[in-house]
């Protein structure tokens, strides 16, 4: 058994982290396994090395440990390109200019009650930018956003139905859904922002496969994304591993835990003097 913890270093970690990195920790060492760390840094933007060596911080400190060296997303673009142009070259991917301004006009039809439909990736795209016509001829643009074709792509896996293996929130059991509920709910996601040269998507699949992961282990939030991961999985040959998203970790009202719940930050907890013990109770481990 192989599972990771994949923070982005965007912020504090907090208790919702540590559940999720405490819980793949134990199932691998429960399993004599291996519990590995990636760092997703693919928004430069907004990742900052202060957080990444709290990260570490405050993981060592909650009695983890890892392989090294650690993955850093930052380090695998070249991965990302090459997996971007082989879809680019068969035409599985096209480049989008819209804006979400854009997106949000097109969607919003008076005619429809401006009601759009949300899939796991955002709005469902409604195509403006999506080519009819064969492959392009080109070398994949730079700094452009790209899109899967997911009409295409679905045409050119020839399945109905997709499966992956789920070990959360109850009985393990296989969770299905068929290539018409990935058009109509998923949609052409983005395979690589223009800021980014790659997706949280794209990269993830990508880094899974590459550390040989067995186990994902990660919040329900992320569930229904996993049907984009499935399909990706299937389009790059990459096998499937399998899930295990896990209940969230509330506040005091039932929001979610946000990277700006600073007040929830492990770091605060043993500020205030919490042991590494208190954080294990206080998410119910
Ligand atoms: N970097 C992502 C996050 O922090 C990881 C999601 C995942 O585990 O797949 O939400």
């Amino acid at each position: 058994m192989i599972t990771r913890f994949a923070p982005s270093p965007t912020g504090p970690l907090h208790l919702g982290h540590a559940y999720s990195a405490l819980m793949a920790h134990d199932l691998a060492q429960a399993d004599g396994g291996t519990f590995v760390l990636r760092i997703e840094d693919i928004d430069l933007s907004r990742a900052r090395p202060k957080w990444e060596s709290q990260i570490f911080d405050d993981l060592t400190w909650l009695g983890l440990d890892w392989p090294t060296p650690v993955m850093r997303q930052s380090d695998r673009q070249a991965v990302y390109q090459h997996a971007l142009s082989r879809l680019w070259s068969e035409g599985l991917a096209y480049a989008c200019t819209c804006t979400r301004r854009d997106i949000m006009a097109a969607v919003a039809a008076p005619q429809e009650g401006g009601l759009h439909l949300m899939g796991p990736d955002g709005v469902i795209y409604p195509g403006t930018c999506r080519p009819d016509g064969p492959a392009p001829n080109a070398p994949l643009p730079d700094n452009m956003a790209l899109r899967l074709h997911m009409d295409r792509c679905l045409d050119r896996l020839s399945t109905t139905t997709f499966a992956f293996e789920e070990t959360g929130g109850g009985a393990p059991r296989t969770i299905t859904f068929c290539a018409q509920d990935v058009r109509e709910t998923i949609g052409d996601i983005v395979l690589a922002r223009r800021d980014m040269g790659t997706s949280y998507h794209l990269s993830v699949v990508l880094d899974d496969a590459a550390q040989n992961i067995t186990h994902v282990v990660r919040g329900r939030d992320l569930q229904e994304a996993t049907k984009i991961h499935v399909v990706l999985q299937h389009l790059l040959g990459l096998p499937t591993p399998i899930y295990h998203h896990h209940r969230l970790i509330r506040d005091d009202t039932g929001k979610r835990l946000a990277k700006r719940d600073d007040a929830r930050a492990i770091a605060k907890y043993r500020e205030d003097g919490a042991s590494p013990a208190d954080i294990r109770a206080m998410v119910g481990l």
